[in-house]
């Protein structure tokens, strides 16, 4: 497996940040915000409360109520709540399931450019991945044409994230039912939906994989809390799945961590249940700032930049920089042109080949607006220092 290149970078920003070099780390996607406070004080009761134990391998019934009332509220959706299983972290949960279905030689389609860990998770199940790139010409998203060719009789998976880490881009429901008309003549593919961006979407719609009935027994939702309520060193996330690969998850998450902790639980309970509004300023937040980095990365010559609908990631092409040269160093590709930003500029940002889509850079725009005007500033000013 190849180390996970977000936090690779984010650790190399904060180990200069650490030797007193002022860098503005773009490259891991984490809101800036700190969790609201009832969230909080849910997790302080939760320690006086003497939610202190061991909990049930898929979660506290209460929190996979909580989940299901969510299911229901926010996306018409019915599930019990012995189809959730709650991990550590939307990472473990998309791990689970693709360690419980994906047998060796298995094939698992997957539209790029993707978020970094898919590929090295169908990796560790030794299982065989099949990128479909879409690229920015089409919004980064795949058609039902690209999808159909990827399909044969090995392929065991689907796995689709909406809104998408890196690229911003969301399906709307005609595309994705599209996309489904596609797999409802795929009987035994397993369709895995990442939704953990769900609410960080400036289109005003957003549409789960799982509401489509021509597929919805196969289909498995992936979520959690870390992005939509500032929660990501909690590590909470789930599944809504089948029961039967409900009843796996829980068998493998049984044997290899058990289930999350007590009190991040209690926390993550709370954020469903109290009021939803700190999920809606944090949105605005991001859509202002996404208003922000467009305006700006447009500017930059030689940049191509789409208008992300949501997450918070901006994924430029930035190739005609290529060939370029920093004194004796060529910029040979974008790993090189992330570098020489990092080391030039102090600004950190991601290669988009780790994202399986050379040529392109992730810029996280999870931070304050002054440090996005000062890093586009200082990512010009390097830029225009290239000949
Ligand atoms: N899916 C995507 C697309 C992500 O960007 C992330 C963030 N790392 C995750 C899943 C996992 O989130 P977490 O484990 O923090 O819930
Ligand atoms: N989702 C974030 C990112 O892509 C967090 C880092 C990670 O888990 O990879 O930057």
């Amino acid at each position: 497996m190849s180390p996970s290149a977000t936090l690779a970078m984010s650790q190399k920003s904060t180990e200069l940040k650490a030797q007193g070099v002022d860098v503005i780390n773009l490259s891991v996607g984490e809101p800036d915000f700190e969790t609201p406070v009832h969230i909080r004080d849910a997790a302080k009761k939760a320690i006086d409360d003497g939610y202190t134990r061991y909990t049930p391998v898929p979660g506290y019934m209460s929190l996979r109520k909580a989940v299901a009332a969510k299911l229901e509220r926010e996306n018409g959706l019915s599930y019990k709540p012995e189809q959730i299983v709650v991990s550590n972290g939307a990472k473990q949960s998309l791990c689970n399931i693709i360690l419980s279905t994906i047998n060796p030689g298995d094939e698992v389609v997957i539209p790029t450019p993707a978020w970094v860990s898919y590929i090295e998770m169908v990796k560790l199940a030794e299982g065989v991945v099949k990128e479909v790139p879409a690229t920015i010409e089409q919004d980064f998203k795949v058609t039902p044409e690209q999808l159909a060719s990827a399909l044969n009789e090995k392929t065991r998976m689907v796995l689709i994230c909406s809104p998408s880490n890196p690229t911003g881009s969301v399906y709307t429901r005609d595309e994705l039912q599209a996309l489904v008309d596609v797999l409802k003549e795929w009987p035994n593919v397993i369709i895995l939906a990442d939704e953990i961006y769900e609410h960080i979407n400036y289109t005003g719609a957003f549409t789960s994989l799982g509401s489509f009935p021509e597929t919805a027994d196969r289909t498995v939702i992936v979520n959690g809390v870390s992005k939509a309520y500032a929660m990501t060193g909690w590590r909470v996330g789930w599944c809504a799945a089948p029961l039967w690969l409900a009843k796996a998850t829980n068998k493998l998450q049984g044997q290899y961590t058990s289930g999350c902790s007590s009190i991040a639980q209690k926390a993550a309970e709370a954020a469903y249940e109290g009021s939803q509004e700190c999920v809606e300023e944090m949105r605005k937040a991001f859509e202002r700032r996404r208003n922000l980095i467009v305006e700006l990365a447009s500017q930059i010559p030689g940049w191509k930049v789409n208008v992300p609908q949501g997450a918070f990631y901006l994924f430029p092409e930035v190739s005609s920089y290529f060939g370029k040269r920093a004194g004796d160093k060529v910029i040979e590709n974008a790993n090189d042109l992330a570098m020489y930003l990092l080391e030039e500029a102090h600004v950190a940002t991601v290669d988009g080949g780790a994202f399986s889509l050379p040529g392109y850079l992730r810029l996280s725009y999870a931070t304050s607006d002054d440090n996005l005007r000062e890093a586009m500033r200082r990512i010009s000013t390097a830029l225009a220092k290239l000949n």
